[in-house]
C-alpha cells in the first residue's frame, strides 16, 4: 500500500529489501482520527506536518 509523507508529500514505498523508505505512521495526537505518515527524512529533520482532520500541526 502506498502512502505519502504528510510533510514532504513524497510517495513512500515500503520496500522490504530496502531500509531507505521506512516510514512512521502514527495517529494524530489531537483528534486520533487520522493516521499520519512521515518518512524518515522528515522525521529526522522534525519537519512540520498538519493533520488533515483537525488542523493540528507539530512535530510533536
Ligand atoms: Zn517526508
Ligand atoms: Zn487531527
Amino acid at each position: 500500500m502506498e502512502k505519502n509523507c504528510i510533510s514532504c508529500k513524497k510517495k513512500i514505498v515500503n520496500d522490504p529489501g530496502s531500509a531507505t523508505f521506512k516510514c512512521a505512521t502514527f495517529k494524530c495526537p489531537q483528534c486520533a482520527k487520522y493516521e499520519l505518515t512521515r518518512c524518515t527524512n522528515c522525521r529526522s529533520k522534525a519537519a512540520k506536518y498538519a493533520c488533515p482532520g483537525c488542523g493540528f500541526t507539530g512535530p510533536n
